[in-house]
């Protein structure tokens, strides 16, 4: 009897090593034009970025692997619903509009909208939007805060027209070629996109400071759970504040003097 099940013990641990070898894997739904948080990387070819890696250490901790979709910005949140995906994470930014639909993780980082213009601009301030007889083209990245606050603010207003683009490097590239009086964007990327493109520079005024989350299925409270716990462990040990400081070093912000690095550094 004593042999049997000793037997019976030896196989179920090999049938239970077998199933933690193939482990499950997540699927993180994101939107890759948005450096430094996801962006594809010359050499590798990869999606990479803060959100990845920091995503990847989740997944590690818990024990999944990894697999990294890249889709329009705004078919995130459907996707995620409908539990194509396991969980949406794209320096998306936790708004009431969203949280009708999904749960949010706790908050990872900081994001701040910002306004791009030409060097030369007329506009000089974010209140500069909103005078009295403004009639600006304003490029967003369809689906994102800037783009909510845009057609709130100026659209409905009538102090202008809002160009919807499928990716930011998209509204950059209009605001580049004087198709359109700004770009409305948040501060990391808009960072990225004025250092790549000559003649752009960010407004020094702020538009909105905002909080990213991942974003989960509002039955996948489990899944959830347990991410948050490991984001708060892998915050404790130094993971998560060492990832963003390798694409965002504090260095590099506290010796610019942008606004977008003033706020990251508060
Ligand atoms: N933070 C913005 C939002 O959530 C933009 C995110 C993005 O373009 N990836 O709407």
């Amino acid at each position: 009897m004593k042999k049997i099940m000793s037997m019976l013990l030896v196989l179920s641990m090999l049938l239970m090593g077998a199933a933690m070898a193939e482990s499950e894997t997540l699927t993180m739904a994101t939107n890759a034009a948005f450096p430094p948080y996801e962006y594809y990387d010359d050499e590798t070819g990869e999606v990479t970025g803060i959100d990845v890696e920091i995503a990847q250490a989740i997944c590690d901790k818990l024990g999944y692997e990894l697999e990294v979709v890249d889709t329009d910005f705004d078919s995130i949140v459907p996707g995620v619903v409908s539990g194509k995906y396991s969980f949406g994470m794209a320096g998306m930014t936790v708004n009431e509009e969203r949280l009708q639909s999904v749960n949010f993780s706790n908050t990872y980082a900081t994001g701040v909208q910002v306004v791009i213009v030409p060097e030369d601009s007329p506009i000089t301030s974010v209140d500069d939007l909103f005078a009295e007889g403004a009639d600006n083209a304003i490029g967003v990245q369809q689906g994102t805060t800037g783009d909510l606050y845009a057609t709130g603010d100026i659209e409905e207003a009538g102090l202008g027209s809002v160009e919807r683009f499928k990716t930011g490097t998209d509204a950059v590239l209009a605001l580049t070629t004087g198709k359109l009086d700004c770009v409305i964007i948040d501060n990391e990327p808009a960072k990225n996109f004025v250092a790549a493109n000559e003649g752009l520079k960010i407004l020094d005024t702020e538009y909105a400071v905002e909080d990213y989350a991942a974003c989960f299925a509002k039955e996948n409270t489990e899944l959830l759970e347990a991410f948050n716990t490991a984001l708060a462990e892998l915050t404790e040990d130094g993971t998560v504040p060492a990832i963003i400081e390798k694409y965002i070093p504090s260095t590099e912000a506290a010796a610019e003097e942008a606004p977008a690095e003033e706020a990251a550094a508060e």
